[in-house]
């Protein structure tokens, strides 16, 4: 059997036209969208002009983007890199963002029907809270507590850097169950925008790079979430 890495012409084709239409019409804007912490007010037109098919979270109407022989992830991938090339505040306005993403990968058929079916079928965007102030790239560090009180979960925490936060229609929120489990007591919760004690502290936070791209810091403060809904495992 041969293996190769290479792209299916049909595949390469189509992220190229993109490319070229991100470099001729996305790249325009880098400065605006970089001044002022987020996308140009006119990212809707921007995204019309695009000559070929990019899903679209803000329109179901537009054919969505065809399946080449690679498969699901190589096809996202060179779209998103395709997408980005001119500037990344692109990807910001056109996204779906994660949050049901992990839901598809690790829930339940139940959560999946839930929280994952309705976004896929009917467009938004979702988030993923994972980093917290005092850390990154280091996981296990998680510190928001997610606390089992009878039919509930009641989730306290801090969470920073959280692309679109503000915005989305549930956050999927990784929290400790038990510190004494280590990493392994680290779990994700899906909450919905509105659930109260889901605070957005700030709306798009000032980070030093990547500033058209808008993150938000995120408070649980007692914020509790009905058991059946979450524990995404
Ligand atoms: C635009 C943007 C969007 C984001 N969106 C989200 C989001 O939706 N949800 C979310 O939860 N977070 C999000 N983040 C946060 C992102 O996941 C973190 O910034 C990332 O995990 C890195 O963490 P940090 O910034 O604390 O850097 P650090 O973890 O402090 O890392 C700093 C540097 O040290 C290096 N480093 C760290 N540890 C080691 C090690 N052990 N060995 C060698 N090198 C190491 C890193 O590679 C990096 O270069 C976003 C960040 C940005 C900038």
């Amino acid at each position: 059997m041969t293996l190769t890495f290479e792209m299916s012409t049909p595949l390469v084709d189509h992220g190229h036209a993109i490319r070229e239409w991100s470099l001729a019409c996305v790249r325009p804007y880098a400065r605006i969208a970089d001044t002022q912490h987020g996308p140009p007010d006119n990212w809707r037109e921007v995204l019309d002009s695009c000559p070929v098919a990019i899903s679209r979270h803000d329109r179901r109407d537009v054919e969505p983007v065809p399946d080449f022989t690679d498969g699901r992830w190589i096809k996202e991938l060179h779209v998103v890199e395709s997408l980005t090339y001119g500037d990344i505040w692109i990807s910001d306005v056109q996204g779906q963002g994660i949050g049901h993403l992990v839901v598809n990968l690790t829930g339940t058929p139940e959560q999946i029907q839930r929280w994952y079916r309705p976004i896929v079928d009917e467009g938004g965007q979702t988030a993923f809270a994972l980093t917290e102030p005092h850390f990154g790239s280091d996981t296990s560090m998680v510190a928001t507590t997610a606390t089992r009180d009878g039919d509930t979960w009641v989730l306290n925490g801090t969470k920073m850097y959280c692309s679109i936060g503000a915005h989305a229609q549930y956050v999927v929120v990784f929290a400790n169950v038990d510190k004494s489990l280590g990493a392994s007591g680290i779990k994700a919760f899906g909450v919905a925008k509105g659930t109260p004690g889901f605070i957005v502290a700030k709306a798009n936070e000032d980070k030093l790079g990547i500033r058209s791209w808008q993150t938000s810091e995120l408070l649980f403060a007692d914020c509790k979430c009905n058991a059946s809904s979450l524990d995404v495992r």
